[in-house]
């Protein structure tokens, strides 16, 4: 396996992470029928602030070679992947099969 790909590997277990990080924290939801992630009502920049802390600590758990800057640009991109829908995706579409 390339570096690139170990990267980009690294990179989605990364995004997992602070997807599950802001649907902990109440910025994202999670479907608890079927895991997809959409919009919450929490606080960004909360979120921002919450996870830096516990980065700083070593309790964040994304790794510990992350930058903080990289943290919140996870958690960014985590959240632009997810935000704008305030339904989870699948369950939407199974309704709109009636
Ligand atoms: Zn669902």
């Amino acid at each position: 396996m390339g570096r690139a790909k170990e990267d980009w590997l690294e990179h989605q277990e990364n995004l997992a992470r602070a997807g599950g990080f802001l649907v902990k924290m109440g910025t994202l939801s999670a479907c608890e029928a079927h895991g997809d992630l959409y919009d919450g009502d929490g606080d960004l920049e909360a979120a921002y602030k919450r996870a830096a802390y516990l980065h700083k600590r070593g309790e964040l758990g994304f790794g510990d070679d992350l930058s903080q800057r990289e943290v919140t640009d996870l958690l960014k991109e985590a959240y632009e992947d997810n935000a704008g829908v305030d339904v989870c995706p699948r369950c939407d579409y199974l309704l709109g099969q009636d």
